[in-house]
């Protein structure tokens, strides 16, 4: 079969999509659930008996034994529970069944996944409900359903919930506002997501002897290879075989499963590369998002590598991140933020662009909260991802037409023509193909936004959750005032013009990176949570409760839950990386230092008998060094070890967050200073651990 056959064929072969429901689906049913789609109303239980019978039947065909409600509990990672579909019919026999009541509805034994409070312990149940917007998917012999995770009393206990709220609530406002433009056709308005997935391989060989990369997802410590990234011979080069032999896998793993990965090339730092997908509805790029890391990992596996997906995994290097390409569309196939040819869509793209504008500048800091965790503070900021200031990036052209609109001067594009909105036609706005200022957080690129801050290892959900919502509550107050208006074009104008003057300090086309720009942020009122401990309590401000309860995305104690629960893992990121690097000093790093001096003053005995009259200048400059620094090591790793050992009891989260930040991550950099500087002189032969030399350079 040539692979002009083979591909299509392949593609979501493995996924009960529409094409495999009209095959095995009755058409009333098929007919029925797309009806519930459309209204958002639950499935009848005749329905879903029907398409269950169907699933069944095509899982079982499939290969598939097993089936389980897939969902995506806060711990950022996706959960299974498996059942056969075996059940017992007498006389020792079974048949494999499944009804409608299974696959719409599971109890999942859930005491051990977080809650943040939201289920008392004596009531463990949580509830699992078929998301059927998006089509279960057939992985390791087990038909896998998505699924809402919810607590007894109906509280969002995962990502996807508040996702899917958050993607009705923009819909909603949006076409409040398209009404307002004449349209009449839009009967739903889809948030579109495309995230770009950056990830490093290593060899598993190599991997295996780091117990910190094993534990942490990352390197402790590690002294700068005498090259890394600096030639950018990496980025875009050509791909090495073996990797290529993994991309290769991986997209065909990644087709069958529906995922539409599109694009894949080499990232910047040696080892580092990227997979973009084709942009979907939020909802199922955040489900394809989750998958895709556990594809990576276990196709990386099969080729005798290991995929890191942290924020971090060596320091001085390029970090990963997962720039999330953001848009609105319309059923109707209009993308909301494309700017359009006509007067009225440059009016109303001009609407959509200052609504995003006014909410990310007032909504900065939940934004960057949902950003922040300890794998992505040593990214954000760091000179090579964004700052951790939030500012848009809109290029020249649109920033022209921004400052036109609140100074009331006239565009003059090239034409000579000035610029009214909704008299004239916008001017042609070049989309930049080349580089769009990588140093930005968040980027117009031309009809959507991408979003850079996210970390490489998060859901997609949070950011996309609050990227909805603000853009829900905008559109809500443009439409609030323009219903009803008696002078729609005046008052439109002159509500686009208060919003952009209100709020285009959130606009910077400069270099993000340069220092200048943290005292003109400053000056401009823009916030700097430069790490998770000021990030992640910001979610909790009055005005983001306000928000996010309105829209009915979250309740107040969901949102307290979830604050809760990324304070939790901040701390216990930070308590397992201390606790791995005080094992390794302790069994591996100050013994291999001392038997490396040890060695070196026994040289000095013997050759002080065989030579007398040689010095020996080198084996004792170096024996004195490690020994000092050797004995550093012991003192600040004590320290280290004590304040790991002495975590305040009775301490709220806020005060954990920062004793976690404030006192233990400032020791484990005081050691890892050390330990870098001691690998610089220990002998490799000494040297316990594959160093970055070796883990980047080698496969
Ligand atoms: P690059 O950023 O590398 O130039 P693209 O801009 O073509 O590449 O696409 C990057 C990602 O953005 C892809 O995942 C793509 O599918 C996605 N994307 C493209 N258009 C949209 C859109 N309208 N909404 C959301 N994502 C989009
Ligand atoms: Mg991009």
């Amino acid at each position: 079969m040539s692979e002009q056959e083979r591909i299509p064929t392949l593609f979501g072969s493995l996924v009960f999509n529409e094409d495999a429901m009209a095959k095995y689906v009755s058409c009333e049913a098929v007919v029925a659930w797309k009806q519930c789609l459309k209204d958002g109303a639950p499935l009848q239980l005749e329905t879903a008996n029907d398409i269950a019978d169907g699933m069944k039947a095509w899982a079982l065909e499939h290969g598939a034994t097993h089936y389980t409600h897939w969902f995506q509990p806060m711990t950022g990672f996706t959960a299974e529970k498996h059942d056969s579909f075996v059940s017992p019919v007498g006389g020792g026999k079974v048949i494999m069944d499944f009804s409608g009541k299974e696959l719409v509805r599971g109890e999942p034994d859930a005491s051990s996944f977080p809650s943040g409070g939201l289920r008392a312990t004596f009531e463990a149940r949580g509830y699992t409900a078929w998301d059927p917007t998006s089509f279960a998917f057939i992985k390791d012999g087990s038909l896998c359903i998505p699924t809402v995770f919810c607590s007894y009393s109906g509280e969002a206990l995962d990502k996807k919930t508040p996702l899917l709220r958050s993607m009705d609530a923009v819909s909603k406002q949006a076409i409040r506002v398209l009404r307002l433009f004449g349209d009449t056709q839009t009967a739903k308005v889809t948030a579109n997501v495309g995230p770009e997935q950056e990830y490093f391989l290593v060899d598993k060989a190599l991997y295996n002897r780091r117990e910190d990369l094993r534990l942490c997802g990352r390197t402790l410590f590690g002294a700068k290879p005498p090259k890394g990234q600096e030639l950018d011979d990496h980025y875009f080069g050509a791909i090495k075989p073996r990797v290529a032999a993994y991309m290769k896998d991986l997209d065909e793993e990644l087709w069958k499963l529906g995922v539409c990965s599109k694009t894949k090339h080499n990232e910047v730092a040696p080892a580092q590369h990227e997979m973009a997908p084709i942009y979907a509805d939020a909802n199922t790029a955040c489900d394809h998002n989750q998958l895709t890391m556990e594809i990576m990992k276990k196709v990386a596996d099969r080729h005798g590598l290991v995929c890191l997906l942290h924020e971090k995994p060596f320091a001085g290097v390029n970090g990963s991140g997962k720039h999330d390409n953001w848009s609105l569309g319309t059923d109707t196939g209009k993308n909301l933020f494309a700017p359009g040819k006509t007067p009225s869509q440059n009016a109303q793209f001009l609407l959509f662009l200052a609504a995003f504008i006014k909410g990310v500048d007032e909504y900065q800091e939940l934004l960057r909260s949902t950003v922040a965790s300890a794998g992505n503070d040593h990214r954000l900021g760091a000179q090579e991802a964004p700052p951790a200031i939030i500012s848009i990036f809109v290029g020249k052209e649109l920033h022209d037409i921004i400052d036109s609109i609140t100074e009331g001067t006239d565009y003059v594009d090239v034409n000579k023509r000035s610029l009214q909105i909704g008299v004239d036609v916008l001017p042609h706005i070049p989309q930049d193909t080349t580089d769009r200022n990588r140093t930005s957080p968040l980027a117009f690129t031309g009809n959507k936004f991408e979003f850079r801050m996210p970390g490489s290892s998060m859901s997609v959900s949070g950011p996309n959750v609050v990227l909805n919502t603000i853009m829900a509550e905008e559109l809500r107050w443009f439409a609030d005032q323009l219903e009803g208006s008696h002078d729609f074009q005046g008052d439109l104008h002159n509500l686009i013009r208060q919003a952009l003057t209100e709020h285009k300090r959130i606009i910077f086309d400069g270099n993000g990176y340069d220092a200048s720009w943290v005292a003109e942020a400053e000056a401009r009122g823009l916030k700097n949570l430069t790490h998770s401990a000021l990030a992640l309590p910001a979610f909790l401000l009055p005005k983001n409760i306000e928000l996010l309860t309105r829209h009915g995305v979250f309740t107040e104690n969901e949102m307290r839950a979830r604050n809760e629960i990324h304070m939790e893992s901040y701390c216990k990121v930070i308590h397992i990386e201390a606790q791995t690097l005080v094992d390794m000093v302790q069994h591996q790093i100050l013994n291999a230092a001392s038997q490396y001096a040890a060695s070196l003053c026994s040289t000095i005995l013997t050759k002080r008998q065989a030579l007398p009259g040689v010095t020996c200048r080198v084996e004792e400059a170096l024996a004195e060094s490690i020994s000092h620094l050797n004995n550093d090591l012991l003192e600040s790793y004590t320290e280290l070890k004590t304040a790991v050992n002495t975590v305040p009891a009775n301490a709220s989260g806020l005060e954990l967050l920062h004793y976690y930040h404030d006192v233990v991550f400032t020791k484990m950099n005081q050691v890892r200073a050390i330990i870098d500087h001691l690998e610089t002189l220990v002998a490799s032969d000494y040297w316990p651990f594959p160093t970055y030399y070796d883990l980047l350079f080698s496969v």
